[in-house]
């Protein structure tokens, strides 16, 4: 749906954040991929983004919300509407003894580095993992047997109407890289219950893991992590590599030699080439294993 630019241009005019207007979305996801977004906007603060919302509400455009973009594929003909970029304005923390509360655009790396230096355990696992906290919060991000679920309390933010919402954790609906808000939930920050430990052992969990994925991880390439979801029991990595799949290649996109279950930008790649090899793995692998893989990154825009 073609979105006027004049609404658009109206709209940009009342933001004190940045507006970028045909904005690629490449240089927003970690992939490197994406078509232009017709309105990119990041909010300076919550009065900033209340007034947006209030302004996308009255002019029925559709939004998406992007944390770091580092598991999303936006597809070549980009997104319609606004995306808004949850990051700058939303990075305050704070501490009260094991309770933390923090913005949805502090970035999940420093956060865990922020957590070791003050000798509060509970997201080691999280070393590496490159997303915002709100997008970490909406996948339910986890790794090596810890997951964000085990530390919420309570998370809020904006219905699309510009209404303030908390929720406690006990009101979201958690699972494995998933979690369930209302439609269009804005998210700007969450409180954490984390649990006093000893900086040493807070910091070799770090290290541990770390080397892990530096040794295992194809990290020199764009991508967007793990593009398919572990099946129950089993690793998606070992299933597609028993397929034999393992630097399979469609035009730029190409299936890590390192991790399979990783698709890598290998140069130039376009969301197309990713479809169609994420649709090769699974067919492929259904045919030789019998299971069904599901995607882990979410797809955004228009082909
Ligand atoms: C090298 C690499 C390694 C990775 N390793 C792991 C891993 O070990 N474990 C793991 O779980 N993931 C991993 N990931 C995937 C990714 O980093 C996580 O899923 C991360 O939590 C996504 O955060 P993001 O801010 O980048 O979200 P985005 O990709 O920007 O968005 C993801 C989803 O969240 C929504 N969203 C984002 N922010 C908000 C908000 N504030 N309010 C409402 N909705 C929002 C978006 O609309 C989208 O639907 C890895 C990725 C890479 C590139």
């Amino acid at each position: 749906m073609k979105i006027a630019s004049d609404i658009l241009k109206r709209l940009a005019v009342s933001i004190k954040g940045q507006c970028r207007f045909n904005e690629p979305m490449s240089r927003h996801t970690s992939f490197r991929i994406g078509g232009p977004a017709d309105l990119l906007v990041i909010p300076a603060d919550e009065s900033d983004l209340q007034s947006l919302l209030a302004g996308i509400y009255r002019s029925r455009i559709p939004y998406m919300i992007l944390g770091n973009g580092t598991n999303l594929l936006v597809l070549d003909g980009g997104i319609r509407g606004v995306v808004i970029k949850m990051t700058t304005g939303f990075r305050q923390t704070e501490r009260k003894e094991k309770i933390l509360k923090v913005g949805a655009g502090f970035p999940l790396p420093r956060l865990v580095e922020r957590s070791a230096e003050m000798g509060l355990a509970g997201l080691e696992w999280g070393v590496g993992i490159p997303g915002s906290l709100g997008g970490a919060l909406v996948m339910n991000a986890g790794a090596y047997g810890g997951q964000m679920s085990d530390i919420v309390k309570k998370v809020w933010g904006f219905t699309r109407t510009g209404d303030k919402l908390t929720l406690k954790a006990g009101q979201i609906n958690f699972g494995y890289r998933h979690s369930e808000y209302p439609k269009d939930f804005v998210i700007t920050g969450a409180e954490l219950e984390m649990r006093p430990g000893r900086k040493s052992s807070i910091r070799g969990a770090m290290e541990q893991w770390m080397s892990k994925r530096q040794k295992n991880q194809p990290l020199s390439l764009p991508s967007a992590g793990c593009i398919f979801k572990n099946p129950t029991n089993d690793s998606a990595r070992r299933l597609i590599g028993v397929a034999g799949l393992k630097g399979k290649k469609i035009g730029g996109a190409k299936v890590s030699s390192k991790h399979a279950n990783f698709i890598v930008n290998d140069g130039g790649a376009k969301a197309a080439d990713v479809l169609r090899l994420v649709a090769l793995v699974r067919e492929r692998t259904y045919r030789e294993v019998g299971i069904e893989l599901v995607p882990e990154v979410k797809t955004a825009g228009e082909a």
